[in-house]
């Protein structure tokens, strides 16, 4: 990279006399640095710095990842279940966040881990208690859509200190009013694992 800022254009053949390496030595490591964005090649005229640093490169290519293609199925209740029911959901479909929803699956509310533990402590008759009452209600819920970036809504996240949000659609409703259509879930379980799969490629 030293040389390439400090002499480029160069060649890969002038790169290699410099470093008294071959040129076949040398090519899987400028084929990385090309593919990662931090050279760039031209025919006939060589290697030169493409100007980008190492962060900026890895900035874009995690704000190129769309939420739609990190997402998951969302967990779904309605507002009428029991506490009890959201408790026992949590545990089969092995989820910390539920999202309750009207109709054709409207964005109504979530449910988190506390929330129900909370209401437990709080010596209520979880078995007629419905999450209606406990939830966090529209419009209070931080959404993402699929188009958005995994970067921003993973910013979402962290600023607004929740562990997931819906992942929804607006939709105009019979009334002509706009609806959010539940379609998935974004948890920091999926940013982990993008964080891995990301290093993974590398
Ligand atoms: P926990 O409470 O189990 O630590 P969270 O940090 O996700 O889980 O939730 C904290 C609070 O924020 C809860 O009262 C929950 O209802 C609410 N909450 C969770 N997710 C969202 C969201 N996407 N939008 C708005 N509020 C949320």
């Amino acid at each position: 990279m030293e040389i390439v800022k400090n002499s480029g254009p160069i060649t890969g053949d002038q790169i290699a006399e410099k470093l008294s390496l071959t040129r076949a030595t040398l090519r899987h490591d400028l084929a990385i640095l090309t593919m990662a964005g931090l050279l760039e090649a031209r025919p006939r005229v060589g290697y030169f710095h493409s100007g980008k640093s190492p962060y900026r490169v890895v900035a874009e290519k995690l704000r190129s990842v769309l939420v739609d293609s990190v997402l998951s199925i969302p967990v779904v209740v309605s507002e009428n279940c029991s506490v009890y029911d959201a408790v026992v959901t949590m545990f089969i479909k092995d989820v910390g966040t539920l999202f309750v929803v009207k109709d054709v699956g409207l964005l109504e509310g979530v449910i988190s881990r506390k929330d129900l533990l909370k209401t437990t402590l709080g010596g209520h008759d979880i078995h007629q208690l419905p999450v209606g009452v406990i939830m966090t209600r529209m419009p209070n819920i931080l959404y993402t859509t699929p188009e958005e970036s995994a970067w921003s809504a993973a910013k979402k996240i962290i600023t607004h200190e929740v562990d997931a949000l819906p992942v929804v659609r607006k939709t105009i409703l019979s009334d002509g009013s706009e609806g959010l259509e539940v379609i998935g879930r974004l948890s920091k379980t999926n940013i982990a694992r993008l964080f891995v799969e990301l290093g993974e490629r590398c």
